[in-house]
């Protein structure tokens, strides 16, 4: 059996077509929703990140800022900057790409952003609300999780799930998120006693743990769904011979390019799952879609309140 696949290129597009009616719409009311977006230093990842979500809204015809604080730029300069960006009526977004400098009390920063442009979700009122399964702004990559997971029509009510991971961007939040959705949820983490054996009485696998191939397909019981959320780039021959022994065309790309990106789960598990994210082109397209949303959602929310329908 080969599981089916989860397509987040195909979720995306689906979303993308959804909110250019929701920007219309908005705009009938005069608001042009916009997103900010603040890039610290020149760290070549976060550059490339920021690059597609700008690229996103150009896409989608919001509007967008970009803010470039150089690499040495202090706690007090950024809040000035947020703050600047919490009183511009115009923002309705603002994004403080992570990780930020050392000197940077990244806390203070998340937590200075006005709830109601916290367009990632990190805020602790935003996280107080998806708790108490309140309406506001969820983290990208979970609530992109859950796009999937209803759009596949995966059964949430009484499925056991576990999640893989407890950060406070993905995991935590996931599991809020399948819990509120009726599932039974068990979350793991580094301290886990006997994690193969918790995860073979899961009905849903999320994992969100940063390590190439962990998950072994003899983990996954037949016909489980997994979303696997790792985006972990392997350049490490050994290491991508080991993992893709059964995909001689990844492995020959992987010769050709010197490193390939893998998930957390390893890909022979396509032969046991029944449905499965692909990596890339699963989880990783949905947090940037889901950042579009938030986007939109976060401009009729605080400027037009009576567009805002339940759930949307
Ligand atoms: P993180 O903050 O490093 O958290 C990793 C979690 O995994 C921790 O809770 C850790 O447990 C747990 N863990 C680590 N080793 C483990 C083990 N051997 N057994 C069980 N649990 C273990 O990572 P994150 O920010 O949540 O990201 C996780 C992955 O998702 C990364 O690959 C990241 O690149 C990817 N990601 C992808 C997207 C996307 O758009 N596709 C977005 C965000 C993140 P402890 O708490 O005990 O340390």
């Amino acid at each position: 059996m080969t599981a089916r696949i989860l397509d987040g290129l195909k979720i995306r597009d689906e979303i993308f077509g959804e909110i250019k009616g929701d920007i219309a719409k908005v705009a009938a009311h005069g608001v042009r929703p916009g997103l900010a977006a603040v890039l610290v230093g020149e760290n070549p990842a976060s550059q490339l990140y920021v690059k597609s979500k700008i690229a996103a809204c150009e896409q989608l015809g919001l509007a967008s800022w970009l803010h470039t604080p150089p690499a040495m730029v202090s706690t007090e300069q950024l809040l000035k900057l947020v703050r600047n960006l919490n009183t511009d009526y115009e923002v309705d977004g603002i994004l403080v790409q992570l990780p930020l400098p050392a000197q940077v009390d990244a806390k203070n920063i998340l937590e200075a952003v006005d709830p109601l442009k916290d367009v990632d979700g990190f805020h602790p009122v935003n996280l107080g609300k998806l708790v108490s399964n309140r309406p506001g702004l969820v983290a990208c990559t979970p609530a992109g999780c859950m796009e999937i997971l209803r759009r596949y029509q995966i059964p949430l009510e009484g499925a056991n799930a576990v999640v893989l991971g407890r950060s406070d961007i993905v995991g935590k939040p996931m599991a809020l998120l399948l819990m509120h959705a009726n599932a039974t949820v068990t979350i793991c983490h580094s301290k886990t006693h006997d994690l193969p054996e918790v995860v073979r009485r899961a009905d849903i696998v999320v994992a969100a743990m940063g390590k190439a191939g962990f998950v072994q397909p003899d983990w996954i019981r037949p016909g489980a769904t997994v979303i696997d959320v790792g985006t972990n780039k392997v350049t490490d021959p050994a290491e991508a011979e080991r993992l893709l022994h059964n995909f001689p065309e990844r492995l020959e790309k992987f010769r050709a390019k010197g490193n390939v990106l893998l998930g957390d789960v390893h890909p022979d598990a396509l032969q046991i799952a029944g449905a499965l994210t692909p990596v890339p082109g699963g989880v990783g397209p949905m947090t940037i879609t889901m950042l579009m949303s938030n986007t939109v959602k976060a401009a009729r929310l605080r400027r037009i309140p009576e567009t805002v329908v339940a759930g949307r």
